[in-house]
């Protein structure tokens, strides 16, 4: 069994992929070819944003956005600590500094609660309301609160209304990490409408992937759509050899376009499938352990499950898990296994282990089960069988 099953997608659409890449193939325009805005303009159009810029990945439509807002040194963001590296490595990339905010335990979602007091505790520099970079506890002052970046994580989107909300009263930006939710809906908007600028990223195992690299961004924003489609061009002005600002080489491949064209085809009936899998996992799971099952969708929210998790009673069961997963060659995969304020790379902050007890337990208890649109009941249940026997392991 496979984990993430891409060839089951490709056999149902190789006729119109390789239509697609001999198109390129023929007119040669490997870079910024027509392809990139026939992609632009389909993707905005369903995501019912106005603008969308094609870009090299996901961590560089998060890195295009920063940049639009002129984030660098001295500049605070906000995100979650349970989330892919991309999400805070572009903060720290920029001389920012990436503020932790702990997760809801239901949505595994930034928590919108201390989110607000992570704000506020830094404006009166405060780290007894919410725990703050210690190691810059003398500059905390000095820097100024700029933006948040809130992660749709696992497909389910954050909650925007109150994120939006608590931005506006303190003058911060938001964009929303959606790297992981391209398709999903927020009340009936869909993700990468949801914030000033959206991000996603098209690698080849989100739920929208190409066949190597790709991200966007989508915005409303006239100004930040032309700065962005600047930076992603080595800040280039109006002609070719003219750069106004200092950016980067971030454009998308027009072969990863021609390709995400063919599978956008088939996208919106494999959502569908998507939450056919995951209400089956549900109810499969539901009927001996419903405490396993996890995140839970809010009402009037559509997920599109780049990953199907559930929340181990501990490490030793999650083993179990594994271990018996393992043994009939069905993988199972950690996201994440250590949340990003204990990483290595972010020590210089000096954030300490039970600063954010939400992400931490989640880390310590979390296990995704294969999950794609093509996966099979047999298969599900066969997958279901074994958990059941890791419960009792643990007994
Ligand atoms: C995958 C991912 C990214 C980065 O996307 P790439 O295309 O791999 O650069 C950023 N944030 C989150 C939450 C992701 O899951």
């Amino acid at each position: 069994m496979q984990f993430i099953d891409l060839t089951a997608q490709q056999q149902r659409i190789r006729v119109k992929i390789e239509a697609n890449i001999q198109a390129v193939l023929s007119h040669g325009q490997y870079i910024m070819g027509p392809e990139i805005q026939e992609l632009e303009e389909r993707l905005s159009s369903y995501v019912s944003v106005k603008h969308a810029i094609a870009c090299s990945s996901g961590t560089d439509a998060l890195l295009l956005a920063l940049m639009a807002y002129g984030v660098g040194q001295g500049d605070v963001i906000f995100t979650t600590p349970f989330t892919f590296i991309a999400t805070a490595e572009v903060i720290s990339l920029l001389g920012a500094i990436p503020i932790f905010v702990d997760i809801d335990p239901k949505t595994f979602n930034i928590d919108p609660e201390s989110l607000d007091q992570a704000i506020t505790a830094l404006k009166s520099n405060d780290p007894g309301l919410h725990p703050l970079p210690s190691t810059m506890s003398n500059e905390l002052s000095a820097l100024n609160p700029r933006g948040i970046i809130s992660v749709d994580l696992f497909g389910v989107p954050a909650d925007y209304d109150r994120i939006n909300t608590i931005a506006k009263k303190h003058g911060l930006f938001v964009i929303q990490d959606a790297a992981q939710s391209f398709g999903a809906e927020y009340k009936t908007k869909k993700a990468c409408s949801l914030a000033s600028i959206g991000c996603t990223s098209f690698f080849p195992a989100k739920p929208l992937g190409c066949y190597g690299d790709g991200g966007m961004c989508f915005t409303d924003n006239d100004d930040l759509t032309d700065t962005m489609r600047s930076l992603r061009n080595h800040g280039g002005g109006n002609h070719k050899y003219d750069n106004v600002r200092i950016g980067i080489n971030g454009r998308m491949d027009t072969l990863q376009a021609a390709i995400l064209l063919a599978k956008f085809d088939i996208f919106p009936e494999e959502i569908e499938l998507r939450n056919q899998v995951a209400s089956k996992y549900n109810k499969l799971v539901s009927v001996f352990s419903p405490e396993l099952s996890a995140p839970q969708v809010p009402p009037g929210l559509l997920s599109v499950w780049a990953q199907y998790s559930i929340l181990a009673k501990d490490e030793e069961h999650r083993s179990a898990i594994q271990d018996n997963l393992k043994k009939k060659e069905i993988p199972t995969a950690i996201y994440y296994p250590k949340p990003l304020h204990l990483q290595d790379a972010f020590t210089y902050l000096g954030y300490k282990e039970g600063d954010f007890p939400v992400s931490e337990s989640a880390s310590h208890r979390i296990v995704s089960l294969p999950m794609h649109p093509y996966l099979k009941e047999e298969q599900q249940q066969e997958i279901v069988e074994l958990l059941k026997l890791s419960l009792i392991v643990v007994k």
